[in-house]
């Protein structure tokens, strides 16, 4: 007792440390060094205060020189900067404001100075438009430029989570914002397709986007500064830099003490130096990875606080031992939460470990709280697990209310070493408004646990365009659709899946989607004990894959695919009806929409509330294809409140041009004619076009049973049905048959030649999702019934045929 502590830095690890040492030693000698003016502030409030949401300053200055000698007697020297360390005779040489200097001698030392910005040698950086956001003083300049000088644009360079804090907060006090990131994503934490979701909540609350591209200069202008990213420039009123920070271990580095490659200080599980009277604590130093035992650097308040309580008990004689960091981080952006901890896909694969071998992962859309309660809103959760142990590696989540509870959850179930049975035990608190009775975490554990053992397979994020091969199953209902439909896919609504299993090929990869996951998992089980191989869900379901795909959404509405909202009518309507779906999960809100308006006459107007988040996209959607009109889309705190006007099917927008239907009359039984007309409906099919096979009359053949059927028939249909081919594999060529020579010689040709089989054909076009539709008063004239034809085409007269007909840009009769 009675030593004397000197500590370097006074923010968090220095000011935790300062304060803990003085409550376990009342007599010690304890003295801070802060070359700043400020002690003790919230640096995480900065960003807040700059978007004036923390409108008072002296909010985020937690304590003074004063507050802290009075209350601790703690010796608070600011505007002195530690500038070298003297090992050998126990001191420091300390620079005060007006340059003058002198020597400190200490018992033990910690060293708590922080990290600071980067600032690379990038041309005209030292611009007074160039700022950071790392300190008080930057944090009134900023509000500076804003108030006094009326900026009214800046461009944020680095999308971590103090660019994009500056970034909305910029944002919030008015200013135009466009946000720089050199890599192809924000956030590094998370994985690509989990930043997706950021970058998709960044465009719709107008922050404009460059991803991939890094500044090459700065060039002050007039009026502004140019920022240049390569070919492109973006000007603006002001630049904030926030590309990463770097440790403050200069003077560390100059007395001798080991640091690792990236300039952290080296410590023990003590928080020791290799100088046992030097500790260090906090931004500065290197930490253990909690879960891989891998050496980082993790600059954030929580691990800095926690070393520099741990450090200042060593110091005191004590033996604490900090066990490493995790990197469990959360950021609110806009309408987001996002948040974070233990290990992403990416650190994992860069680790050498690979996906499906020795970690796996699954991703969820789960309800914040029970869906039939108000207000309920999807969070999209990424679990990461080991193989075959599940232990559980790290966890992402990306949502509106609820990610942060769930994220420590995880956090804490990564920390204590737990696995996905784990996550499936937990017993965590439930009443309807604040989760489920299975709550978000245990369904990632019970995912992850089917996962584990086999049940489920779940597909990447991105494996619709990089399998082509797979069959792309939609079980989604039509309805649904109507609002938003894949590029690809064959759609079987799961009620009708068992009845239509013959559709699908179970030799062919498939990839199983719904809304949100639970009806694909349902029709995958069904395929798989089906005997289907390859069978995958895709993760998150149809929410999932327009936020990782929503670029493509943007695109169509700039090329004019898809109609913008923005042309929605303005008008002051007679409400009919109010219709209030909010806390109903997609599709819960558009089916009620659609039961609720065929009860009303045309015209009626109905106001819609619901709180599913993608239930703007839809309702734009499926009114412009459904011809209801849709009045006003508005924001009501987390609701979408929508006015609808009911009008009529002949209203709804056509396809736009190039993007229509295709629909072929098969007359012919000839094999030939069919070959043709099958080739032309399997390439629209993969070119994305919706495409309708009319069979009749002869051409009802080709959808023949090949072992045919027992059924009861006249005299007469026997006969005739006994004269016509049975399916495709007996029809004959429409010239040069030569009593089957020909046709023979052709099929020869055409297996020799790789060209697949007429049957093959059909099947093919069956999985692309083509409408195989039988005449049912051809049949009828010809005495075919339905047991005899193929499973899974439909029946239907000329009027469905009209209808897709009206909505194609080709028709042929073959
Ligand atoms: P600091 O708190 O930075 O303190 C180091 C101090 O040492 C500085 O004041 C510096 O002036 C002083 N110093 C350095 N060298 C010397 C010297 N030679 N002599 C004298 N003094 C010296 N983390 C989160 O977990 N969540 C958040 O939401 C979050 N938001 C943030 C927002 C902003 C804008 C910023 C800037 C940081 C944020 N952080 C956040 C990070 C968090 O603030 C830091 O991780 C934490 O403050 C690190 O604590 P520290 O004690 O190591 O360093």
């Amino acid at each position: 007792m009675g030593d004397k502590y000197l500590i370097v830095g006074g923010v968090a690890g220095g000011a935790t440390a300062a304060t803990r040492l003085r409550r376990l030693d009342e007599s010690a000698e304890i003295v801070v060094f802060e070359r700043g003016e400020y002690i003790s502030y919230a640096n995480c409030g900065l960003p807040y205060h700059v978007g004036g949401v923390i409108p008072a300053r002296s909010a985020l200055l937690l304590h003074t020189p004063e507050s802290l000698k009075a209350r601790y007697n703690i010796d608070v020297r600011v505007k002195q900067e530690v500038v070298s360390i003297d090992r050998e005779n126990k001191t420091v040489r300390v620079r005060r404001a007006d340059g003058s200097e002198y020597d400190e001698s200490y018992g033990k030392l910690l060293l708590a100075t922080g990290s600071s910005p980067m600032r690379p040698g990038i041309p005209g950086i030292d611009s007074d438009r160039v700022l950071t956001l790392w300190t008080v003083p930057d944090a009134d300049r900023l509000r500076g430029w804003i108030r006094e000088k009326g900026a009214k644009s800046a461009v944020v360079v680095g999308g971590g989570f103090i660019g994009l804090e500056a970034a909305e907060n910029l944002k919030r006090a008015g200013l135009s914002v466009s946000v720089v990131e050199m890599d192809r994503q924000v956030m590094p934490p998370l994985d690509f397709e989990m930043a997706q979701l950021l970058h998709e909540e960044m465009e719709k609350q107008g922050i404009a986007l460059r991803l991939e591209k890094g500044v090459t200069a700065f060039e002050d202008a007039d009026d502004g500064i140019i920022v240049r990213l390569g070919g492109e420039t973006l000007k603006a009123d002001m630049a904030v830099l926030a590309i990463g920070v770097k440790p403050n271990s200069q003077i560390a580095a100059a007395a001798g003490l080991t640091l690792n490659a990236r300039g952290g200080i080296v410590v023990n599980a003590r928080l020791q130096t290799d100088d046992p009277d030097i500790y260090a604590a906090g931004d500065v130093i290197e930490v253990r990875n909690i879960v891989d035992g891998s050496r980082a650097m993790i600059p954030l308040a929580g691990p800095a606080n926690k070393q520099g309580r741990i450090a200042a008990d060593n110091m005191a004689g004590g033996d604490s031992a900090y066990a490493g960091s995790l990197g469990t981080s959360v950021l609110k952006l806009f309408d987001l939460t996002a948040a974070s901890a233990g290990l992403s896909e990416k650190a994992l694969v860069k680790s050498g470990k690979v996906r499906g071998e020795h970690f796996d992962s699954v991703t969820i859309v789960q309800n914040d709280h029970a869906g039939y309660y108000p207000g309920a809103v999807p969070m999209t959760i990424k679990l990461l697990f080991g193989k075959p142990d599940g232990r559980v590696l790290g966890a992402q989540i990306v949502g509106r209310n609820g990610v942060d509870k769930r994220i420590d959850v995880l956090a804490t179930v990564i920390r204590l070493g737990g696995t996905v049975k784990t996550l499936t035990e937990l017993e965590l608190a439930y009443a309807p408004p604040y989760s489920s009775a299975k709550d978000p975490v245990n369904m990632a554990g019970f995912v992850a646990e089917n996962a584990l053992r086999g049940r489920a397979v779940f597909s990447r994020w991105d494996a619709i365009e990089t399998t082509p091969e797979a069959v792309v199953l939609d079980v989604r209902e039509d309805v649904e659709r109507e609002a938003w439909r894949l590029p690809r896919s064959k759609d079987i609504p799961l009620g009708q899946l068992r009845n239509r299993l013959g559709e699908l090929n179970p030799e062919l990869p498939v990839i199983v989607l719904c809304a949100a996951g639970v009806r694909a998992y349902n029709a995958a089980r069904i395929l798989m004990q089906n005997g289907f191989k390859g069978v995958s869900i895709y993760p998150g379901g149809a929410m999932h894959y327009r936020s990782t795909h929503y670029l493509d959404e943007i695109d169509a509405i700039e090329h004019g695919r898809i109609a913008d909202s923005g042309d929605v009518e303005e008008a002051e309507p007679v409400l009919s009806l109010r219709v209030d779906c909010r806390g109903m999960q997609c599709p819960g809100p558009l089916m009620r929409v659609f039961e609720e308006l065929e009860k009303l006459k045309d015209g009626d107007v109905v106001e819609v509330s619901a709180s599913d988040p993608g239930f703007q996209r839809d309702i734009e959607a499926w009114t412009r294809r459904t011809g209801n009109g849709l009045l006003s889309v508005r924001r009501e705190g987390p609701d979408t409140v929508a006015l609808l006007r009911k009008g009529n099917r002949e209203a709804a927008v056509q396809a736009p041009e190039g993007e229509r239907g295709k629909t072929i009359i098969v007359f012919s039984g000839d094999l030939d004619r069919v070959l043709a007309s099958l080739i032309i409906a399997n390439g629209a099919a993969a070119m994305g076009r919706k495409v309708t096979m009319f069979f009749t009359f002869w051409g009802l053949n080709a959808l023949r049973k090949p072992e045919g059927a027992r059924v009861k028939k006249g005299l007469i249909d026997r006969m005739f049905g006994a004269m016509m081919p049975k399916g495709v594999g007996r029809m004959k060529l429409s010239k040069m048959h030569m009593l089957g020579m020909g046709t023979s010689m052709m099929k020869h040709v055409m297996r020799k030649k790789n060209v697949f089989s007429v049957g093959e054909m059909l099947q093919k076009a069956r999985a692309a999702g083509v409408r195989l539709v039988a005449c049912t008063m051809s049949m009828d004239v010809m005495g075919i019934q339905r047991e005899e034809l193929l499973d899974g085409i439909e029946y239907a007269g000329v009027g469905s045929y009209l209808g897709d007909a009206e909505e194609a840009d080709l028709n042929l009769f073959v």
